[in-house]
């Protein structure tokens, strides 16, 4: 799960995290009010939304004036914010954060996530801090130190000024760099997070150190046990879909393909999307509806997949393991029956009650295409794919 970055700021203060003064604003007058209680002469207002990105696609902008600070609200409130991170529709803003200006001497980049390889939280840290980090990291990796911390003992002193020196600070700073990596590595920790990010951090002109951004992600598995995080969730900032699938307890994940794919399994689940890649076609999603579906459950998928209009073919390739295929036959055919089978579907099915199954589809009427393996059901998905969309083409 992630949130914006004036919940992330909100969580840093409370862990004594230095961050500048800042308030959210829904509203123009809100805005208004926000920057009011800040000292000023320099505000930013800053764009919510769940991606990075923002400064270089005009979502974060300085203000010398309170009647700035109106002007720019005015225009990043309800605008469609395209980043790198959004996708080529962007994301509408809905929320703004009012902040107090700083005196920016340096900007570096702080992060901390799980090394799943080493089973230990890697600590990354350079000096090109600010809105390229995806470059540098990319052009120039030497440049990124990196530090690991044993869960076991937690971050430890000499590994913070391990970091603080590679980072160049001084005096102080280092100090306080200390403090500061020890506070978000407690948060980190006690909050079940699986990224902190702070790009930039920054050295100010009396050289303190404060965190000017605050990306924060959270282990879904933790959540049940973070009631107050999950209070923060935004769902304006996440896919329809895949809220509606997370109310079923599916694993989905949205993608930008023709080819609807209903599988159980997560590896049979990223096979599919492989073969339907290797013949042509792109998946539009990714879905695992797991072992112990019920029919409700394969219907409700079903529905998803059918509700995206880019799906030009669905693909339901089952090996019925656990997962009986009677199950998955019922839920078809309920789910077409409900809303319609408007699109091509072909189906696999292998495994348990096979033949019951089978059964349930041949009876239903419904128009299916039967893949006979694995391989025969995906070249024909993608076939399907192909001529629903030519027939597209032609109606318009
Ligand atoms: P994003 O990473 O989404 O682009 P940031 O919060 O990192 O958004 O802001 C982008 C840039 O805007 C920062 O790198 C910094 O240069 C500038 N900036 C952000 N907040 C402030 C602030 N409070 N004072 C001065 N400059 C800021
Ligand atoms: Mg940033």
């Amino acid at each position: 799960m992630k949130i914006h970055e004036y919940q992330a700021k909100e969580l840093f203060r409370q862990y004594g995290v230095a961050c500048p003064d800042g308030y959210p604003a829904f509203t123009l007058p809100e805005a208004m009010d926000a920057a009011r209680k800040l000292p000023g002469p320099i505000y930013v207002v800053k764009a919510q939304i769940h991606a990075g990105g923002r400064g270089l696609g005009g979502g974060v902008k300085v203000c010398k004036s309170l009647a700035e600070v109106e002007e720019r609200s005015r225009q990043i409130l309800g605008m469609q914010l395209k980043t790198h991170q959004t996708g080529p529709d962007g994301q509408k803003v809905r929320r703004l954060y009012i902040e107090s200006g700083v005196d920016i001497r340096r900007e570096l980049y702080l992060g901390m996530l799980l090394d799943r390889d080493r089973g230990e939280i890697v600590v990354m840290a350079s000096t090109e801090g600010g809105m390229s980090i995806e470059d540098v990291a990319h052009n120039t990796p030497e440049k990124i130190f990196k530090v690991w911390i044993d869960p076991r003992v937690g971050v430890q002193g000499f590994q913070c000024r391990q970091i603080a020196f590679a980072l160049g600070l001084e005096g102080k700073a280092v100090n306080a760099f200390t403090k500061l990596l020890t506070s978000l590595y407690r948060l980190y920790i006690d909050k079940d997070c699986s990224l902190v990010e702070v790009n930039p951090l920054v050295v100010t002109g009396d050289n303190s150190v404060v965190a000017l951004d605050g990306k924060v992600n959270f282990d879904d598995n933790g959540l049940f046990r973070q009631a107050d995080i999950l209070a923060l969730r935004d769902l304006d900032e996440e896919d329809a879909r895949e809220i509606e699938a997370s109310k079923f307890d599916l694993n989905y994940v949205q993608l930008d393909g023709n080819v609807g794919c209903l599988v159980n399994g997560a590896g049979l689940a990223m096979a599919t999307m492989d073969i339907l890649k290797h013949y042509g076609s792109e998946p539009a999603n990714f879905l695992d509806v797991g072992g112990s579906a019920t029919a409700e459950k394969v219907t409700a998928a079903f529905k998803i997949i059918l509700s995206d209009a880019r799906v030009h073919a669905i693909f339901v390739n089952i090996f019925g393991g656990i997962m009986k295929c009677d199950t998955i036959a019922t839920g078809i055919v309920t789910a077409a029956r409900d809303v319609g089978l408007d699109r091509p579907l072909v189906v696999r099915l292998e495994g348990t009650n096979v033949d019951l199954g089978r059964q349930i589809l041949a009876d239903s009427g419904l128009p299916i295409i039967s893949g006979a393996n694995m391989k025969d059901g995906a070249q024909k998905a993608v076939e399907a794919a192909k001529k629903y969309a030519a027939s597209l083409a032609t109606v318009a």
